[in-house]
């Protein structure tokens, strides 16, 4: 796609599902990419050779630079730290992915208050303060970027027995709309996607169940499950020049999951 290639790239979370294809997908478009993990190094390591491979004819010889950079998104020091490694070897930072994401199940009236506060400190504050460091990078060598959130088809759909997950994507949407608006004019872009049901390993639970599969895939218009792949060429899209007169929205990424799927027939009078 247009205008990835030799631009630098930092991809929250990037160790497993959506995150870890995001950062092979960037590599292939040409991307230096930096790989975030939070404990499993072996996992960013092994993501780190699939996205190398794929990118690179001859590994000595590759034009595509990687990073494994450890950090935990619900700490601001480890936010900071992150982000100063990445410019200090990249140089600059022009492409972050905010896709660090965790759910907790459990009755809304029953939730603990460090549940709740862990869940918003990962999935929403840890996007706003991986912005938030990006952005001053950007302004304070007056360089374009783009930032793209990992939101979910529950920024808009209410989720019982998850409500702090779905509190954390419904404030990821006016995250991205209020960054967008706020830097538009200084070449910021921020955008979101919306995945739907999504076969990785936060969904484990259906995944390797066919009854719970066939269940959740009877909910989809499309019929089936998205990949990862999918959701990386979407943000691939997203971050290259092709979107650059886009800023502030969101994709939904999720066969027609938010088309309310009750109304296929018609059921009122
Ligand atoms: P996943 O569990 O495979 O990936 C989540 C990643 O976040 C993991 O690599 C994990 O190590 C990392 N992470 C968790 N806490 C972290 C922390 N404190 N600091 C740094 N990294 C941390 O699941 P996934 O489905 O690939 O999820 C990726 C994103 O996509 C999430 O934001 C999730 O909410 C969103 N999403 C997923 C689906 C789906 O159906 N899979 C649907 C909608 C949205």
């Amino acid at each position: 796609m247009i205008g990835l290639k030799g631009k630098n790239a930092l991809v929250t979370g990037a160790t497993s599902g959506i995150g870890q294809a995001i950062a092979i997908r960037l590599a292939q478009e040409g991307c230096n990419i930096a790989i975030n993990y939070r404990s499993d190094r072996e996992a960013a390591v092994d993501t780190e050779k699939i996205a190398l491979e794929k990118a690179c004819e001859n590994i000595e010889n590759c034009g595509v630079k990687s990073l494994l950079v450890q950090g935990d998104v619900s700490q601001e020091s480890d936010i900071v730290e992150m982000v100063n490694t990445v410019v200090k070897e990249f140089g600059s930072l022009d492409i972050l992915v905010n896709n660090a994401g965790i759910q907790i199940e459990s009755p809304s009236h029953e939730v603990t208050t460090a549940d709740f506060d862990w869940v918003i400190a990962v999935n929403l504050r840890g996007a706003y303060l991986c912005s938030r460091e990006t952005i001053k990078h950007l302004l304070s060598l007056n360089r374009s970027g783009v930032i793209i959130n990992i939101s979910s088809v529950h920024e808009i759909i209410p989720r019982p027995m998850f409500v702090s997950y779905s509190i954390s994507k419904g404030g990821m949407e006016n995250l991205t709309k209020t960054l967008a608006l706020e830097y538009a004019s200084q070449g910021i872009r921020v955008n979101a996607i919306a995945p739907g049901a999504t076969i990785t390993p936060i969904n484990q639970d259906w995944i390797d169940n066919p009854e719970k599969k066939a269940m959740v895939e009877s909910h989809i218009p499309m019929r089936r499950a998205g990949s990862s792949e999918e959701m990386a060429g979407v943000v691939a899209f997203l971050a290259s020049n092709e979107a650059a007169y886009i800023t502030g929205q969101t994709l939904f990424v999720d066969g027609g999951l938010s088309l309310y799927a009750d109304f296929r027939e018609n059921w009122s009078a």
